[in-house]
């Protein structure tokens, strides 16, 4: 069974909770829910029983998919009684035919109780008996005032928090299982432990009302009880016959099933005839109660049940077949009036007679103040129930018979607008489109950026062979060329500005091939960086400068490539014999322009003298460039 060891619920002494995690929202749990007991919060990502609102009727633990919902356990409390060797004595509801097919003899089924530690084990039927004697001796007294039967719990506890109003309708009699609790207490004065044994959560709650004499000390579920047996290895093989301890019932066994309660007292349900009506089912029961609560819609005295008979209680084990367990527990029924005796039943019941049914109600009003209308209209709008919508019938996916009783639990806080099955589709169909659009932008995106991508590829690769290019330009130029950046860490370099500038700075490039990121200032003397930083913060050119380096004679050009960033320089070594023609012919060729820039002042005065100076120079100019040539 889905419990827990502890002795109660983890919120005070809650009997049933839900856990957060394995709630997944389903909401079955909310619409089964008749007492508008179980909160739905918008952004928690689980529903929460409300304890003051729930009647323990177990409808939310039969129903969740996901075993979200836990029954406290008193199975530890049992243990510990027993073991404490307290005389401990076990209340069996008839409903054992149903949930036990596969033991044969009940007198099996009562050695097998026996055999886990208890001293008394009693049959719940002839407490029925006596209960139902007194509701029909009740219904038959009739002044005019209509009763509601006391022997369901889920069905007082109803009334008691949600029709407070209808608590003197009740009739003041005990449930049959409290009843018997004050016949053990009479026959076994030392202060037995009791404990019910039965499918049935609510008549814990029940029990904690009631006064000690008809108090019931522990509850176990059937399906408590089954993994009990397995867990101590006791079947019906291992165990002898005993029967149940006296008094014994007579018809009571019929209590488990719908109407069977009244049957106990030899009342039929005659359409005619009779002064009540038997209801069961949760549906059943509300309605009832709501017909009855109006004071003429109903004029009988109601016999209810929550469950569809005791049969179909959260306690009993789950898939199991209705008319089945009515044939059991039927069959179960027959076995036991066989050992009925008259006299006996007779003499017991009139010991055992309720005089006084004094029994004290507890009126706890859970009934809720009713949104204004203004609020209830906002929420129905929100949901799409406007116009031609006739809000108090619902296609009942909510849970709630109408779209305004759930529109009073949203407003309330109950209940979530997204319960709504339209709302939650037009949402659905919202977020979908919201969805597809986002998606349309992000393939924009993706596109965007492999084009960019793909661009920045290209780019990538142009620099590459400009680069490459670059560098093989470089390497072909007869004189030293070097770029660097605005730090002066050299760029690029070539072969012949390492060779100019020695050995010493052909083994930094062995180590750092090209010179690339050395820095400018380890290679060249203050003078020259000067220039350097000239141009770098001038952003002019400083051509051909001559600069003598390790005794040797160096020519230098500086020039911006990439404003204040980015400079390049030209480097020769003008001891180097080509590089002396060329300037020899570049310093023959200005002072042939200067002779020029003179003749052409002095040519009126010199004539043809001019022209052979020009003559005699350019000789000179085309030797030196025949030797290159060579
Ligand atoms: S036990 Fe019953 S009343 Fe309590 S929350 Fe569950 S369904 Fe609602
Ligand atoms: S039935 Fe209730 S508790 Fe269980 S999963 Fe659904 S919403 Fe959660």
């Amino acid at each position: 069974m889905n419990q827990t060891n502890t002795p109660s619920g983890p919120a005070g002494n809650q009997i049933i909770w839900i856990e957060p995690e394995p709630c997944i929202l389903c909401y079955a749990c909310v619409r089964e829910c008749p007492a508008m007991a179980i909160e739905v919060k918008a952004n928690v990502d689980h529903v929460t029983i409300l304890p003051n609102r729930c009647i323990a009727c177990g409808s939310c633990y039969t129903i969740c998919p996901t075993r979200a919902v836990k029954i406290a356990s008193d199975l530890n409390k049992v243990q510990e009684a027993i073991a404490a060797q307290r005389i401990t004595c076990a209340i069996i509801d008839p409903c054992i035919s149903a949930e036990f097919p596969d033991i044969t003899d009940y007198r099996n089924f009562v050695g097998m109780i026996r055999s886990l530690g208890f001293k008394g084990v009693y049959d719940l039927s002839f407490a029925v008996d006596l209960t139902a004697q007194a509701h029909a001796t009740l219904f038959a007294d009739f002044k005019g005032k209509y009763r509601i039967s006391s022997k369901c719990p889920a069905v007082v506890s109803f009334i008691e928090k949600h029709h407070p109003q209808l608590t003197d309708n009740l009739v003041p009699i005990f449930s049959p299982a409290s009843v018997m609790a004050g016949i053990i207490r009479e026959l076994e004065p030392e202060n037995p432990f009791i404990v019910l044994i039965n499918p049935c959560l609510a008549s814990r709650l029940e029990s904690g009302s009631n006064d000690d004499n008809h108090r019931i000390d522990a509850q176990i579920p059937f399906q408590e009880l089954r993994d009990w047996f397995t867990s101590h290895h006791i079947s019906e093989n291992s165990v002898e016959f005993s029967d149940f301890d006296p008094p014994n019932g007579r018809k009571g066994a019929l209590f488990p099933l719908s109407s069977g309660f009244m049957q106990a007292a030899d009342q039929f349900e005659d359409l005619l005839m009779s002064n009540f009506l038997s209801t069961d089912g949760r549906q059943d029961m509300v309605e009832s109660i709501n017909g009855f609560a109006t004071s003429y819609e109903i004029r009988k005295h109601l016999d209810l049940f929550y469950c569809e008979g005791c049969i179909m209680g959260p306690g009993m084990s789950a898939k199991g077949n209705k008319f089945s367990r009515r044939t059991l527990a039927t069959d179960y029924a027959a076995k036991r009036f066989e050992t009925y005796v008259p006299d006996v039943w007779q003499s017991d019941l009139e010991h055992f007679k309720i005089s006084e049914p004094n029994r004290q109600f507890h009126p706890d009003n859970q009934q809720m103040v009713l949104p204004d209308e203004t609020e209830i209209a906002d929420i129905l709008k929100l949901i799409g129930k406007t116009g031609d919508h006739d809000t108090d019938r619902g296609c009942l996916a909510c849970g709630y018979k109408s779209c305004r009783d759930f529109a009073i639990s949203v407003a309330l806080g109950l209940a979530k607008a997204d319960m709504c099955h339209l709302y939650g589709t037009k949402n659905k169909q919202e977020y979908i489109k919201s969805l597809r659009s986002s998606n349309e932008q992000l393939a924009r995106a993706q596109k965007a950026l492999q084009e960019s991508e793909k661009q920045a590829r290209e780019e990538k690769q142009l620099a590459q062979e400009y680069s490459e290019t670059l560098t093989a330009v470089l390497q072909k130029i007869p004189s030293g060329v070097v770029i660097v950046n605005e730090k002066l860490r050299i760029i690029q370099a070539n072969r012949e500005f390492i060779d100019i500038l020695g050995d010493e700075i052909k083994a930094i490039d062995e180590v750092i091939p090209g010179l690339k990121g050395a820095d400018l200032r380890t290679l060249f003397p203050a003078p020259m960086l000067n220039l350097f930083t000239f141009v770098l913060q001038n952003n002019q050119d400083i051509m051909h400068k001559d600069i003598s380096m390790n005794n040797r004679l160096l020519n230098l050009s500086v020039f911006p490539i990439k404003k204040s960033t980015i400079l390049g320089a030209v480097l020769r070594d003008l001891s180097l014999p080509e590089v002396q023609k060329e300037e020899v012919i570049k310093k023959v060729t200005e002072v042939i322009d200067k002779n020029l820039e003179m003749v052409q002042q002095i040519g009126f005065l010199l004539g043809e003298g001019a022209s052979d100076t020009e003559r005699m120079l350019n000789s000179i100019i085309k030797y030196y460039r025949s030797e290159e040539t060579k």
